[in-house]
C-alpha cells in the first residue's frame, strides 16, 4: 500500500491567527489536497484558541509545542523544534511564511531534513505527483517555475497574498507536545521592539508610500503622515527614502524590505524599480502619482496621476476620506 502524503505547514504562536497564518494553512490545505493526503499544522510557542481552532477546522492534526522557551524566537532552538516536529515517513512539504523567522528557516531545515527548499512561493503545483512552484526571478521582472525533486520540499510562501482554505468541516485533533530542545548555540544578549504604532505594515489594507520624490523627511510627516492618518492608512516608504533616513528602515517596502499585500496601495512619487514592485505587487489595488509619465509604476497600477503629489496629494485624502466615511 502507498504511503499517506503528508505536508506540514509550520507556524508561530507569538503571530497568532493573522494573515500569515491563514495564507501558510490555505497554502497547506490546497497542496494537501492536490497530494491527496493530509494537512499536519505544527505551532512552536503558546497558541491562542483562535489559532487553534482556525488550524483544527482545515487540517487533519495541529501539534502545539507550547514550551516557554519557544516562546520567543531562537534561530537555533526554534530549527532544532521543527526539524524534530516535521521528521517523518510521507512528508512531502513543509511550509512556512513569509515573516523573518520563516525565512531564516527555510533553508536550514530543509538541510537538517535532507529535502530540497525554495524561497518565496507564489503558487504551487503537482505534477505527476511532483511539486512545482513559481516564484518571480530577476527582481520581479519574471516568474520561474521550479521543480522540487527532494523530499520534504521546505518553502517560505508569500502567505499574506494567498487565498484562505475553505473550511473542510472535519475538526481536525490539537495535541499539546513537549520536545527536547538543543541548548542554543546562539547567546540573545538583548532584544530591540519595534515601536509598533497601528497595525503591522504586512497586515494593513490600506497602504501610503512615499519615494526619494518627496525630496526629504518633512513631507513624509507634514503631508502624508496626517493624511494617511484621516484614511485609516498605514505608512510604508521606497528603500531610497529608508536609506535616506528620511523615515525608519521598518518602512521600506520591496525586495529587500516588507512584502506587503493590502486593498489598497498608494505610491507617492516612487518609480517603481522592479525591487519596490517585489514587495507590494500582490495589493489588489495600486495607484500611483508622479510627475513622470514614463515611471514604471504606471504600468502596473489601476489608476495613475501625472501630476505633483503636493497638488494631488490634499484632494485625493479629502476624496478618499469620503468616500471612506
Ligand atoms: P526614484 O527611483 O529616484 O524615483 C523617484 C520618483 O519620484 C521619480 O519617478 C520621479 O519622477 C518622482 N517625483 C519626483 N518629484 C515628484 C513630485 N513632486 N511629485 C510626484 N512625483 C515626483 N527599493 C525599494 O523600494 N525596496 C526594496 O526592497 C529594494 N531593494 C533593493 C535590493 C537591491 C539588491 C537593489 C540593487 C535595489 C533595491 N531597491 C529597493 C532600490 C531600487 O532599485 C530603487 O533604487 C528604489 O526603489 C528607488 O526609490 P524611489 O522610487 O523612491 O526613487
Amino acid at each position: 500500500m502507498s504511503q499517506m502524503s503528508v505536508v506540514k505547514i509550520c507556524l508561530f504562536g507569538s503571530f497568532g491567527w493573522d494573515r500569515g497564518a491563514v495564507g501558510v494553512a490555505g497554502a497547506g490545505r490546497r497542496l494537501a489536497d492536490q497530494l491527496g493526503g493530509e494537512l499536519h499544522a505544527v505551532v512552536l510557542g503558546p497558541a491562542a484558541d483562535e489559532l487553534r481552532a482556525g488550524l483544527a477546522e482545515i487540517s487533519q492534526r495541529v501539534v502545539v509545542a507550547g514550551q516557554a522557551e519557544l516562546a520567543e524566537y531562537q534561530p537555533d532552538v526554534a530549527l532544532g523544534a521543527l526539524a524534530e516536529l516535521c521528521r517523518g515517513d510521507g512528508v512531502k512539504a513543509v511550509l512556512l511564511g513569509n515573516d523573518t523567522y520563516s525565512q531564516e528557516l527555510v533553508p536550514m531545515l530543509a538541510a537538517r531534513l535532507g529535502g530540497s527548499s525554495m524561497a518565496d512561493v507564489q503558487q504551487i503545483e503537482v505534477e505527476d505527483g511532483r511539486i512545482r512552484c513559481t516564484r518571480s526571478a530577476y527582481g520581479g521582472k519574471a516568474s520561474a517555475v521550479f521543480e522540487l525533486r527532494r523530499d520534504p520540499a521546505v518553502m517560505w510562501v508569500r502567505s499574506r497574498a494567498l487565498a484562505p482554505a475553505e473550511p473542510t468541516g472535519a475538526a481536525g485533533s490539537v495535541e499539546e507536545t513537549t520536545i527536547d530542545l538543543p541548548t542554543p548555540r546562539i547567546k540573545i544578549t538583548g532584544r530591540q521592539q519595534e515601536e509598533q504604532q497601528g497595525v503591522r505594515l504586512e497586515d494593513a489594507k490600506l497602504i501610503v508610500s512615499g519615494g526619494r520624490g518627496l525630496g526629504g523627511p518633512e513631507p513624509f510627516e507634514k503631508d502624508l503622515r496626517a493624511r494617511a492618518e484621516v484614511i485609516g492608512a498605514e505608512q510604508g516608504a521606497s528603500r531610497a527614502a529608508c536609506d535616506a533616513g528620511w523615515v525608519p528602515p521598518n518602512w521600506q517596502v520591496g525586495q529587500t524590505g516588507k512584502k506587503v499585500a493590502p486593498q489598497f496601495y498608494l505610491a507617492i512619487a516612487i518609480s517603481g524599480a522592479s525591487q519596490h514592485l517585489l514587495g507590494m505587487g500582490d495589493s489588489k489595488v495600486i495607484a500611483a502619482i508622479n510627475t513622470d509619465a514614463e515611471a514604471p509604476i504606471f504600468k502596473h497600477c489601476s489608476f495613475g496621476i501625472v501630476e505633483d503629489y503636493k497638488r494631488v496629494v490634499p484632494l485625493l485624502t479629502e476624496k478618499l476620506a469620503q468616500l471612506r466615511g
